[in-house]
């Protein structure tokens, strides 16, 4: 059988709590084609009974993706058609879906897109913050240091970053982010999207904390968290920091001058050798 008698993927957004934001075209392509792969069956079952949808299941998550996915591939080979749905929002944005699209694709099965809910899109449209540059960062790592560590990585980034984090860390998380973005810099949580509690507090990292420190609910349900980019304007430290690099840069390997210049800066040695990368760039 060739690519062309095969059948198609459908890579399908459920809704992430409104049920009036499935679409007629998710809903329809759900109830014709062979089978849908989905994250969490019984979760799914649910929504899939409440639109009248009555297409076999079969579970496709992170422990079983791979070798599901050959399976998959041999279905649509065969000329079946399937769709691919995660437990909310749009599959692939943190969620299954990546290795079975890139095994699919490579034997050149069509992938068709039916767009829906995402919940850092839908964040992202109502936060206030520049929606012009962003990145999705994802979860942050649980453990505070590595955790501190990716978030330094991120500090002079000047388009916004976008989180999704558990409500158990949220308040770890933002006390970070106070720290190393500094208490000014703007921060919105978006929690519970489209759903009865949903709340979208956009205000500088140091008041959204003692608001989220102060009130046990903003601390329950899902949430989205959104960081406004740097400024572009270079801070005293940082201009001395890089006087100081440029210097030693062309005498020294990068680790050294980073290591040296955060000395006599009283600067951090990872944002010495962050800068340094950047400066060796130039
Ligand atoms: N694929 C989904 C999407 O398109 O957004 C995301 C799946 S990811 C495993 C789940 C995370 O997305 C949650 O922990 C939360 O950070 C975020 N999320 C999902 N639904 C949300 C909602 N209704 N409100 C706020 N955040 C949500």
């Amino acid at each position: 059988m060739t690519a062309s008698q095969a059948g198609q993927l459908f890579v399908v957004a459920t809704p992430i709590g409104n049920l009036n934001d499935f679409s007629q075209r998710a809903i329809d392509t759900l109830k014709i084609v062979d089978l849908i792969a989905a994250e969490d069956t019984r979760h799914s079952k649910l929504l899939l009974q409440h639109f009248g949808i009555t297409t076999p299941l079969q579970s496709l998550h992170e422990h079983n993706e791979q070798q599901r996915s050959e399976l998959l591939l041999q279905r649509l080979l065969a000329g079946e058609s399937i769709a691919l749905i995660s437990d909310a929002g749009t599959p692939l944005i943190s969620d299954p879906g990546y290795r079975l699209v890139s095994l699919v694709k490579s034997q050149a099965i069509q992938v068709v897109p039916v767009p829906g809910s995402c919940a850092l899109i839908s964040a992202l449209s109502v936060s206030g913050v520049a929606s012009d540059r962003f990145s999705f960062e994802g979860f942050l790592p649980p453990k505070s240091a590595a955790r501190r560590q990716q978030l330094s990585q991120l500090k002079n980034d000047q388009h916004t970053l976008i989180f999704y984090e558990s409500p158990r860390r949220l308040l770890d998380t933002l006390k970070d982010c106070a720290e190393i973005f500094g208490p000014e810099r703007r921060g919105c949580l978006a929690r519970e999207l489209t759903k009865i509690h949903e709340t979208i507090e956009t205000r500088p990292l140091s008041e959204l904390l003692e608001w989220v420190a102060g009130d046990a609910n903003q601390q329950r349900g899902e949430c989205v968290l959104l960081i406004e980019g740097a400024s572009d304007a270079v801070t005293a430290d940082e201009q001395e920091m890089q006087r100081v690099l440029s210097l030693l840069l062309p005498e020294l390997p990068v680790k050294k001058a980073a290591a040296i210049a955060a000395g006599i800066t009283g600067g951090s040695k990872n944002e010495a050798y962050q800068l340094a990368l950047k400066l060796q760039q130039k």
